[in-house]
């Protein structure tokens, strides 16, 4: 009895690429991604309840009402529960988000936008000067 010997056998599969792999270009979706970046500077005066903003290039120094130097600089708190971004003077720890009230805690830097809706004022740097 003589073993049977298989021959293997190889297929050869051939994918047929298309010559002119083309990149569809310009298919509209821009993914803009500036969580990290900002484009203006919010503050609020606890003296005379002031709400403002900058450019972001400018820092303020003083109120631009009352001149007070002390001055909390706003930040956005993001709910994780919503995504909620509820705008407060930066401090520790973690602020009630005004939408659904559970604490809110990952800071994020407001977007000029997002001063505007919390109704801050824009103003110059000659303003926040001394
Ligand atoms: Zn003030
Ligand atoms: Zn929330």
């Amino acid at each position: 009895m003589s073993p049977l010997v298989t021959t293997a056998q190889t297929l050869v599969a051939v994918f047929g690429l298309a010559a002119g792999l083309g990149f569809a270009g310009g298919c509209g979706k821009r993914a803009v991604d500036r969580a990290l970046a900002s484009d203006a500077r919010g503050y609020f005066c606890p003296g005379c309840n002031a709400k403002f903003y900058t450019e972001y290039e400018v820092i303020a120094d003083v109120c631009p009402l009352c001149k007070n130097n002390d001055i909390r600089v706003i930040v956005g708190f993001v709910c994780s529960s919503d995504q909620h971004t509820t705008l407060s003077p930066r401090r520790h720890g973690a602020v009630p988000c005004e939408k659904c009230g559970k604490p809110a805690s990952r800071l994020s830097l407001p977007r000029e936008a997002e001063l505007k809706a919390w109704n801050a004022v824009r103003k110059t740097q000659a303003e926040v000067a001394p």
